[in-house]
């Protein structure tokens, strides 16, 4: 049971996602993360360029998705206000009434 591996021998979980020293002044494309970026490049190629945009798309339409459903929740609360001073009011008219 007590088999120590001989010295020198690395494990196949070892090498597993062993990151790959950064070169000076070269940057990783930010969607594949596989090729570097050339000069003033945001994306190694074309494909790439396409899916950070879609990404971006998408992100920018979650945004407007949570901004809507913010204001549809004050919406909301504000109706619930409303229907809360109106049944005050009628409360009151009718308590006022002889
Ligand atoms: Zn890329």
């Amino acid at each position: 049971m007590a088999t120590t591996p001989p010295p020198g021998q690395v494990s196949p979980e070892g090498r597993a996602h062993a990151a790959p020293s950064p070169v000076l002044g070269s940057r990783l494309c930010p969607v594949c993360l596989t090729n570097p970026l050339q000069g003033e490049q945001t994306a190694c190629s074309p494909a790439c360029r396409r899916k950070r945009g879609r990404d971006r798309l998408a992100e920018r339409q979650q945004l407007r998705d949570q901004e809507v459903l913010a204001l549809l929740e004050h919406a909301e609360r504000l109706e619930g206000r409303v229907a809360e001073t109106r049944a005050q009011a009628r409360q009151h008219l009718s308590a006022s009434r002889p």
